[in-house]
């Protein structure tokens, strides 16, 4: 259940809009002024913020700004009686997300929720931190590559082929693929320099263990596969 902090000094407008997302299935909080909604805003881990703009002490804008420096993320929707573009631009200068101009539509405020929150949602998806194919491991926060618990130093463009393949394994790679994907640049056939980082790549993962993951498919690329196909 998504948290909804809601800041808005007119009461009924206050209770009426806490009541319909607690309708629709959220967990809605209510500051009745800008001060009392940063104090809940620390205390609290929400998911959304509404704010009206014109408040007692301090307006929308400045508590958006507040509340977007502790907390860069989190999505918040302005109310307005106003409606005037320059509101509109101040709002969103103070990092506001999205507008909602008075009287609304509260399905209206629900649907732009729903976006602000997928939004977040798409964002905070966990950063990777760890690639492995066989008993290969790549660390990709460290950048370290271990073979069956033993570190292997690579070089950046090793390391990047690497990653590449791992992210592919069981799949032919053409060159032309890997030169645009690794290298960024279109492969001329003139040029062996993927052969020589994956021999490079090769001494390195393969050469001291008996299961050789780098396989060249003649005339078609390489494959990562931890099938011995080369003694097949
Ligand atoms: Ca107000």
């Amino acid at each position: 259940m998504s948290k909804i902090l809601i800041i808005e000094d007119e009461q009924r407008m206050a209770d009426l809009l806490r009541r319909g997302l607690e309708e629709m299935g959220y967990v809605a909080f209510v500051a009745y002024d800008a001060e009392m909604g940063i104090r809940l805003f620390r205390s609290g881990e929400y998911d959304l913020v509404i704010s009206d703009i014109v408040l007692p002490k301090k307006n929308g804008f400045e508590l958006v700004k507040e509340v977007k420096e502790l907390s860069k993320n989190i999505p918040v929707i302005m109310l307005t009686a106003l409606g005037t573009t320059d509101d509109k631009l101040e709002g969103f200068d103070a990092g506001a997300d999205d507008y909602m101009v008075k009287p609304f539509d509260i399905r209206e405020l629900e649907a732009r929720i729903r976006v602000l929150l997928k939004r977040k949602a798409a964002t905070e998806t966990p950063q990777e931190k760890e690639l492995s194919y066989a008993n290969l491991k790549v660390d990709l926060l460290t950048k370290t590559v271990y073979r069956g618990g033993q570190e292997i130093k690579l070089t950046p463009k090793e390391f990047n082929l690497l990653v590449y393949m791992v992210r592919n394994p069981e799949r032919v790679l053409p060159r032309a693929e890997i030169a645009e994907k690794v290298w960024d640049t279109h492969f001329d056939t003139g040029t062996n320099f993927i052969d020589v980082y994956i021999n490079y790549l090769r001494n390195k993962i393969d050469r001291n263990f008996d299961t050789k993951l780098i396989h060249t498919k003649p005339g078609m690329g390489f494959i990562l596969r931890s099938e011995d196909e080369d003694k097949a």
